[in-house]
């Protein structure tokens, strides 16, 4: 079910070869530098201040010192970041901030509250279940699961006591994962504490294909930033470059971020994230689309989200929707000409076969086969003209981004070489990416009528299989008159005829059968042989 079959191809060792090196690439760069001045170097002067400062630290017996984070500064000066443990536990709000100058001598200090871990004891007098069963009542969303309770030392308000502490995760509305920590006091059975594991948060991309977007994400318990759409339930994954069947067994890797800023927006990139910027920002102008244009709750109406996963296969110039793992998976391009397939009219497409397979489910193959594919084209188009990107502008051309100048067009579909622009008894037997062309050609004349036109700065020109002229209808219309027909009139076996027939019924519903709307949309079917 991709924007084209051509380039498919079977991935295997190769791939996996791949992805091996790149893991040992990323152990070779994480070795530390131990020279002066450098990483371990300012950690250890680090430990050795906080030792030989304890007043400042609030450091005494029973402490650990659990390295988080190194910040180097061009001058040389260094900030080491340590949690804090009491007993070998962890000590919420217990975190300090070492800072050094470039030859690791103490020039400044930061603490959090829990500065003072001590407790009378680190034996909990509260079973672990009580608290397990406590967080269970106070868990988000459905589905609902406790981990095992974790003991801590809590002091984040600056009074040490010994805690449980539990994350339980439910399930959101949209199908989302939503999870909620909750505090309970290991000595009394009190509460201390309860929030929310997760947080939603805008993060800013760098797309490849959209300039600057701004992200849809989620804030972790761990204090990270996760590609998890909050709001649409879409979540992005790196697909490491195996093959599609590999992936759905080992389901990728969730992208997360310290900052929250993702990409460097350039095509082919080194930053994997990039990619993942630009599918986790189109998915949810696919979504934003239908809900916002049509009142559909994402893409089975029932407000789930999909996974999307990027970076599949080897030089896949390909993208394809699968309904078995409600997941997208999107290549990289083929290396050279074509970058990676995830702009906004390719995921509006892949999506949209979702939407397709829940509702009219036209069977992939022969006629129904070509409205298949013309509706994924129509409506990832539509999301294109819906998103109004400044860079990627709104246009009857098909995949104009990924895979340049255009993999498929409208107003005249012929032009591509393959694909048809007139019914006829051949068009069942064609591939069902040019099948397709019947159904682009009458979008195209019910939008924006025959002839010579200049849209958005392109120049079309779209003949009539009859000699008629077209007027059009605008493609606000022409796609609320197709998504009728695509929900509530076609079915798996529709074919050019039935299509007629369903638009026409819904042109009917919509405006009236007197309309205008009603009369171009006959007219556009005319036009392209299906009588
Ligand atoms: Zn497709």
């Amino acid at each position: 079910m991709s924007p084209s079959s051509a380039h498919r191809h079977v991935l295997g060792t190769a791939a996996l070869a791949a992805t091996a090196a790149l893991l040992l690439t990323a152990v070779t760069t994480g070795t530390a530098d131990a020279a002066p001045g450098g990483r371990d170097a300012a950690v250890a002067r680090a430990r050795a201040n906080v030792a030989r400062h304890a007043d400042l630290f609030g450091y005494g017996p029973g402490q650990g010192l659990v390295l988080k984070d190194v910040v180097l500064d061009p001058d040389g000066t260094q900030h080491v970041r340590f949690d804090r443990s009491y007993d070998g536990l962890p000590v919420v709000g217990g975190d300090l901030v070492v800072h050094q100058d470039a030859r690791g001598r103490l020039v400044d200090s930061s603490r959090a509250k829990g500065h003072d871990p001590r407790v009378p004891s680190t034996r909990p007098a509260v079973p672990a279940r009580r608290s397990a069963a406590e967080a269970l009542r106070q868990a988000p969303g459905t589905a609902a699961a406790a981990a095992a309770p974790e003991l801590v030392v809590w002091a984040a308000d600056g009074t040490a006591r010994l805690a449980w502490r539990t994350t339980v995760t439910g399930t959101g509305k949209q199908g989302q994962p939503a999870s909620r920590v909750v505090v309970t006091d290991a000595t009394t059975g009190a509460a201390i504490d309860s929030y929310d594991a997760e947080h939603s948060a805008a993060g800013t991309g760098h797309s490849e294909y959209t300039g600057d977007v701004t992200l849809a994400t989620t804030r972790q318990a761990d204090g990270s930033y996760a590609l998890i759409d909050p709001v649409r339930g879409h979540t992005t994954k790196d697909a490491h470059n195996l093959s599609a069947n590999s992936v759905k067994a080992t389901s990728g890797t969730l992208y997360t971020d310290a900052d929250n800023v993702w990409g460097d927006g350039r095509k082919f990139s080194a930053d994997r994230a990039t990619a993942a910027v630009d599918a986790h920002a189109n998915t949810a102008w696919t979504y934003d689309y239908y809900k916002n244009t049509f009142g559909r709750n994402g893409i089975k109406n029932d407000g789930k989200g999909a996974t999307v996963f990027v970076h599949v296969g080897t030089d896949w110039d390909n993208a394809q929707w699968s309904d078995a793992c409600f997941c997208m998976m999107t290549g990289d391009g083929n290396g050279s000409t074509d970058p990676e397939q995830v702009d906004l009219d390719t995921m509006g497409h892949e999506m949209t076969h979702g939407v397709t397979s829940a509702t009219a489910n036209l069977r992939y193959s022969g006629e129904s086969g070509g409205l298949n594919e013309s509706t994924s084209d129509i409506f990832g188009t539509m999301v294109e003209w819906y998103a109004g990107n400044a860079v990627d502008t709104g246009d009857y051309l098909f995949s104009d981004q990924s895979t340049p100048p255009w993999l498929r067009r409208f107003d005249q579909p012929s032009l591509d070489g393959s694909s048809a622009d007139c019914w006829s008894k051949k068009v069942a037997r064609l591939d069902v990416h040019y099948s397709s062309g019947v159904g682009n050609h009458w979008f195209y004349l019910a939008s924006e009528g025959s002839g010579a036109k200049t849209v958005n700065g392109v120049a079309y020109n779209s003949p009539t299989c009859d000699g008629s002229t077209v007027t059009g209808i605008g493609n606000q219309k022409a796609a609320a008159i197709w998504y009728r027909a695509l929900t509530v009139y076609m079915t798996s076996t529709t074919d050019y005829k039935g299509a007629r027939a369903a638009s026409l019924s819904a042109a009917r519903d919509l405006y009236g059968a007197n309309s205008a709307e009603y009369a171009a949309v006959g007219a556009a079917w005319s036009a392209v042989s299906v009588a």
